[in-house]
């Protein structure tokens, strides 16, 4: 699914990434607004449309950029280093894109399925492509780490689909999205299904506060389903597609950490600069202390990277079991490290560069939420790690999340 073989990053790696990171620099500017505010950053959504980045990891027959998970992580990067809220909300977009797409591509499914499937998934990537739809991924349901078990939202079959109850939280893109695309079960049937919810859909609600502490932008609050009608069609993956994603392709759970690993880019860069004195009071780069804690941040940041980067070379389908604890740890890393070098940044800085008038704080907000996301929150990972190799189990029954 990634091509191993070539160059790293490939030119057209660099291509894509350089595309991005133009819009970098209005991207910061915006943070602020969309921090405060805790609004949606609409207009970066307008800019990733018009440079075709909606459409990044659709094929290029259907008119996408065909871009591969490997170089989906280099954009997320690029992208998080300006605006972590766009970055994982652009996440959630795109890893509709990827399950559907390359992922897709990669598991076995009968011919019948793969042609419902294609027809399908064309027609979806249409409404990106020719219209600007925007997806989201409301998985969680707070009742459990996993993304395959513990799953209360229910799709009864009707008359031409389903009838969707039950509730998600944290629904990133909420008000935003015109697609939300969630995990259901049909009663009495484990098996994971995987429907895109119109959102203007009868009897979908959204609820909730929105103030948090960090990640401000991707407003995610709670969506209510109450009998919403989804069509048939609008099933995106064959039945047990999604559990069969899991099992064979756990690296999608990373995808959320590469936001992050892009924000202690974003950290670094401020850093530096404040430390050279071209923002900020005066330069502090003399002060032996400062320079103790700028190298300790760097060396924080190039071993997240560093991890990530060998992971997603990598990353293909059913992966050992040494790639797969390769990338709970470079998920660990990610979002353990991108708190402490935010911390670290503050303490480095001093306390001016605490003022809204800078990034910092924001960055220290948002890198604090990393941690908590699931189904590979930090907390899962180090359980795992905690037992694997002590006990005679089986840490592939991990794939799917359980
Ligand atoms: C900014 C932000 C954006 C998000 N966007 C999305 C999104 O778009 N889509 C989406 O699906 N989710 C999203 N999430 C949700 C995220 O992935 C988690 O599901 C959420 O943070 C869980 O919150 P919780 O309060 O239920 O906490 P948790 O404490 O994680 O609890 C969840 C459940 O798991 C159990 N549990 C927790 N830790 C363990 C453990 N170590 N071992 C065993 N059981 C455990 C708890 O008892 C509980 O039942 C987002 C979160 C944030 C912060």
């Amino acid at each position: 699914m990634t091509d191993t073989t070539s160059a790293w990053p490939t030119a057209r790696q660099q291509e894509l990434v350089a595309k991005v990171a133009t819009l970098g620099p209005v991207f910061a500017e915006r943070a602020v607004h969309v921090d405060r505010t805790a609004s949606f950053p609409t207009e970066n959504f307008a800019d990733l449309r018009e440079i075709g980045f909606l459409a990044l990891c659709i094929p290029e027959d259907q008119g996408g950029l065909g871009a591969d998970f490997a170089t989906y992580a280099l954009v997320a990067e690029e992208i998080g280093r300006h605006c972590g809220s766009t970055a994982l909300t652009f996440n959630m977009h795109t890893a509709t894109m990827l399950l559907t797409g390359p992922i897709a591509d990669a598991l076995e499914f009968t011919d019948e399925e793969r042609v419902l499937h294609e027809t399908r998934r064309n027609a979806m990537y249409k409404g990106v492509v020719e219209q600007g739809h925007i997806h989201a991924q409301p998985f969680s349901e707070g009742i459990s780490t996993g993304a395959t078990t513990g799953i209360a939202t229910t799709a009864t079959p009707t008359e031409g689909g389903f009838l969707i109850n039950g509730r998600k939280i944290f629904a990133s893109l909420a008000g935003a999205a015109n697609r939300h695309n969630v995990i259901c079960v049909v009663p009495g049937d484990p098996t994971v299904r995987f429907l895109s919810v119109d959102a203007e859909a009868e009897g979908l609600t959204i609820e909730g506060d929105w103030d948090p502490l960090g990640m401000r932008g991707t407003v995610s609050m709670n969506l209510l389903f109450k009998d919403v009608f989804v069509p048939a069609e609008h099933e995106l993956l064959p039945p047990g597609g999604f559990d069969k994603a899991a099992e064979h392709f756990p690296y999608f759970y990373m995808t959320l950490s590469f936001a992050y690993v892009g924000l202690m880019r974003g950290i670094l860069d401020f850093t530096e600069a404040y430390l050279r004195g071209d923002v900020g009071p005066s330069a502090r780069r003399e002060v032996a202390a400062k320079q103790a804690g700028w190298a300790t941040m760097q060396i924080q940041y190039e071993q997240a990277r560093s991890l990530l980067h060998t992971v997603i070379r990598e990353a293909d389908i059913d992966p050992d079991l040494e790639q797969l604890r390769r990338a709970w740890i470079s998920v660990l890393t990610s979002m353990d490290n991108a708190p402490e070098v935010a911390s670290l940044a503050i303490r480095v800085c001093g306390g001016r560069s605490l003022l809204k008038t800078f990034p910092l704080e924001r960055m220290y907000r948002d890198a604090r939420c990393g941690a908590t996301m699931l189904p590979w929150g930090v907390e899962v990972l180090l359980g795992r790690l905690a037992r694997y190799g002590l006990f005679d189990e089986d840490q592939t029954k991990y794939h799917a999340g359980a």
